[in-house]
């Protein structure tokens, strides 16, 4: 990220441009050709993804089981859609057949979308069968794979997801500033087809498709060293190889799991889908869970998250992302841990 800029509509930049798209579609596991880094962090990706697809009135079906579902309902009601939420308690994966249920509630459903990897509460839930249902009723399947993307299987064409979106600082282990979106051609006829304008003119599709298309033609100028530093976060995803990196990240997840059962601690959320690179770890009764958090940070130099909403104050995060996935940080937050705790 350091290395010299050069313009926006530099050759060096564009080919550069075409290898960011190209990586990202072996990441993303998809053919789609709108597939590139939005300018903003995984936030952005999930607005573009509402404001492309979304037009006031339609109907939308939004999985509910943390802090990013309860923000997708909040892009999606700015968008002006009617949102019908599918709640599961937090921890909790969102079902095919909840979506099933609210799916027979809802005429003419225009999306579904759920997030692949709550990072509020460290549960994965699968979306191939939640695809498949949005599909028979007509609608377009949105993923959210911000903190997915790099860390455990991501099969955007294999699942069918018409529209997904990432983030740069969670799994892919770059700095925060973009987001990686991808776009089926189902997707891609929607919003080339709206009645009305797309709300964001930042976002929309229709003008990012001509500058980071074939056409080049100048857009808003994009942020030259954070595509810099993507694309090396890319390349290193690949030079490990997905399956190797998803192996990695399962294999610290299990090691972390087997420290903290030595120390009575365990992971709550729910058992069979809990997410590899965010361990979600119930904070023992009579335990001040930000004292612990506190000490860690000075002490030790680590840095752990609280819990958010419902899940304040009987839960830490545990980050295992990308290139902190490591032996060696497992075994010195164990140690750290167990340090606080006695104390
Ligand atoms: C972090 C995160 C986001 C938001 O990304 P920002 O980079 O903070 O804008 C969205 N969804 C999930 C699941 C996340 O973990």
């Amino acid at each position: 990220m350091a290395r010299p800029l050069v313009g926006h509509m530099d050759p060096a930049f564009v080919s550069m441009m075409e290898e960011i798209k190209g990586m990202l579609r072996r990441v993303f596991q998809t053919k789609n050709d709108m597939t590139f880094p939005v300018s903003g962090t995984g936030s952005a990706g999930m607005e573009f993804c509402f404001v492309n697809l979304i037009e006031p009135g339609d109907e939308v079906i939004i999985g509910v089981n943390g802090v990013f579902g309860m923000r997708m309902c909040d892009v999606a009601e700015r968008c002006g859609a009617r949102v019908t939420r599918v709640e599961s308690t937090w921890g909790q994966i969102i079902t095919p057949r909840q979506i099933a249920e609210a799916l027979k509630t809802v005429p003419r459903p225009k999306l579904v979308a759920v997030v692949h990897a709550e990072t509020s509460t460290g549960a994965l839930t699968p979306v191939e069968d939640i695809a498949r249902l949005a599909h028979d009723a007509g609608a377009l399947f949105l993923l959210d794979t911000v903190t997915s993307l790099g860390g455990c299987p991501v099969d955007i064409d294999g699942w069918q997801v018409d529209a997904v979106y990432s983030g740069t600082q969670k799994c892919l282990s770059a700095p925060p500033g973009l987001a990686p979106v991808s776009l089926s051609p189902r997707a891609m006829q929607v919003a080339t087809g709206r009645k009305t304008k797309v709300q964001s003119w930042y976002l929309d599709v229709n003008l990012l498709s001509s500058y980071w298309g074939s056409e080049r033609v100048y857009h808003h100028t994009a942020p030259i060293s954070m595509n810099y530093g993507l694309h090396e976060a890319l390349r290193l995803v690949l030079e490990e190889g997905l399956e190797n990196r998803w192996r990695r990240h399962e294999k610290n997840h299990l090691l972390l799991k087997g420290g903290l059962a030595e120390m009575n601690l365990e992971i709550v959320s729910q058992a069979g889908h809990q997410l590899w690179q965010l361990n979600a770890v119930g904070v023992p009764a009579g335990v001040d869970e930000a004292a612990v958090r506190k000490q860690l940070l000075t002490d030790s130099n680590i840095e752990i998250g609280a819990g958010l909403g419902p899940m304040k104050g009987k839960i830490w995060r545990i980050g295992l992302m990308g290139e902190t996935s490591r032996e060696k940080n497992v075994e010195t937050v164990l140690i750290a841990l167990r340090k606080a705790l006695k104390k």
